[in-house]
Formats: structure tokens, sequence, C-alpha cells
């Protein structure tokens, strides 16, 4: 058996918050159910949701769950 070799060489490289694409994607989750709000690019529909499903239910305890998208890129270009 022969080791796997790898080569890690990130110090030249940076991470950043991409924003080229969408912005970060917004979640709520009961955590009675596990009924989803389902994704959203602002805050404020799942939020919304939290409270109609308090309303229409009593559940009242909610996991958001947000999705951030990262871009590597290479230390001293502007772009990617
Ligand atoms: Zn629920």
């Amino acid at each position: 058996m022969t080791a796997a070799k790898s080569v890690w060489r990130f110090a030249d490289w940076t991470l950043s918050v991409d924003t080229s694409g969408s912005g970060p994607i917004y979640a709520q989750e009961c955590m009675t159910c596990g009924d989803e709000s389902g994704a959203a690019d602002e805050s404020e529909g799942p939020d919304v949701w939290c409270l109609r499903h308090a309303g229409r239910t009593g559940h009242t305890g909610f996991r958001c769950v947000v999705t951030t998208f990262f871009r590597a890129s290479l230390a001293g270009e502007s772009r990617w």
C-alpha cells in the first residue's frame, strides 16, 4: 500500500464571499415537525412562513439555515 501524496499549496489563495451569482439563501425549518419554508434569497419570506406556521400549528421552534457561497481565488487577482 502506497501512501497517497497530496500537495497543499494554499498560501497564494484567498477565500472570499462570491458576489458574482446568488446572494445568501435562507430557509427556515420547524424544529417540531420538520416542515420547511423553502429557500428564498432574503430572510423575510421564510420568517413570515415561521409566523404563519406558528399560528397554524402552535409550533414555536425554528432553525434558520443560511447558505453562503464562497470563491477561492489566487491572491493578487482582482477578479476570477
Ligand atoms: Zn411545525
